[in-house]
């Protein structure tokens, strides 16, 4: 059984974006990244502090700007329209959940789509089923798809079947391994919470992508001998015994898949770094695109 690092993936992701880093200074060009959290949710702020930090030390010009938890939609598009018109900021990513009076679809519109280095925007969501490389992919799956290239997977012919169907991780996940050429070019199924006959599907992966948010859902029985597993779950779950009286599990029950797969990746250790590699890339991707 392969055991697929995050951590050993994303650096092999974070070492092109400092080669195309150095490249882009030669031309007197920084990628910039502006990251705007509303509100004051500990988690968000967690992973906000997390992505600054992960600029600033591969070099990129990295913007963080906190708003309050009253800020209004009108003043956070003025912002947002703020930073779309910053010559030194090309990709843009406002933290997810805002605050209940935000809507986020509108906040997601007001994206200039050439910096929705999250992927999110529908012209960019249109891109990607268009099969139009300009466009900018969900971080997440696009990591997942790097862990399986990264790791010698074959996906051209392969039955793969992703389990979840939201619009940051299960859809774009069966775009991309169903879109031509390397990396897709599979037999894809989606399977949510409405599919009949849950673990036969699952049974029929040679590659089995789980991004439902379930703790361990995921068991033996629904994992064909010797089938790859991509678990993009993140959950808490208690566990009284550790210090902090929690730990993080994935969608897959991991002690019992494993021994049963080709290759798997960990949680924490698997799909989490390679977010926040693949949001740099998008970065240093957008400058790359950008005449400034
Ligand atoms: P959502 O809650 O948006 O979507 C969950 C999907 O799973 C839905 O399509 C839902 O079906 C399906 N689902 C839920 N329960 C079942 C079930 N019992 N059987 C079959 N399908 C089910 O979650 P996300 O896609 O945002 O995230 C999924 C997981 O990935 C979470 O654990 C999240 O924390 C993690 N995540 C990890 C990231 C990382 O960096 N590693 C980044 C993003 C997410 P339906 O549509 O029918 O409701």
């Amino acid at each position: 059984m392969q055991l697929i690092h995050g951590p050993e993936v994303a650096a092999a992701v974070l070492a092109e974006c400092e080669k195309d880093i150095a490249e882009l200074a030669l031309m007197g060009k920084k990628p910039g990244l502006a990251v705007v959290l509303v509100g004051d949710d500990p988690a968000s702020r967690a992973y906000v502090r997390s992505k600054d930090k992960k600029c600033r030390d591969l070099g990129l010009h990295s913007v963080k700007l906190e708003l309050a938890e009253s800020t209004t939609q009108e003043e956070l598009l003025q912002v947002i329209a703020g930073l779309n018109a910053d010559p030194a900021i090309h990709g843009i990513l406002v933290q997810s959940p805002p605050p209940k009076h935000i809507d986020e679809s509108a906040v997601v519109m007001a994206i200039d789509p050439r910096k929705d280095v999250d992927g999110f925007h529908p012209v960019n969501v249109a891109k990607l089923a268009l099969e139009d490389r300009s466009g900018f992919v969900p971080c997440t799956p696009l990591g997942c798809q790097r862990m399986l290239l990264h790791a010698g997977i074959e996906t051209s012919g392969a039955n793969v079947v992703v389990l979840g169907r939201s619009m940051i991780v299960g859809k774009p996940m069966a775009l991309l391994l169903m879109g031509k050429g390397r990396g897709g070019d599979a037999t894809v199924t989606v399977a949510h919470s409405r599919t009949k006959n849950l673990a036969e599907v699952t049974r029929g992966a040679d590659i089995l992508v789980a991004a439902i948010g379930r703790p361990e859902f995921v068991t033996a029985d629904m994992v064909k001998e010797g089938a790859v597993v991509i678990d993009v779950g993140i959950n808490r779950v208690e566990a009284p015994e550790l210090p902090k009286g929690y730990k993080l599990v994935g969608d897959v029950a991991f002690d019992e898949v494993a021994p049963k797969c080709r290759a798997i990746t960990p949680v924490p250790g698997g799909v989490g770094p390679m977010t926040i590699a693949m949001l740099m890339a998008n970065t240093v991707k957008a400058c790359k695109l950008s005449d400034k």
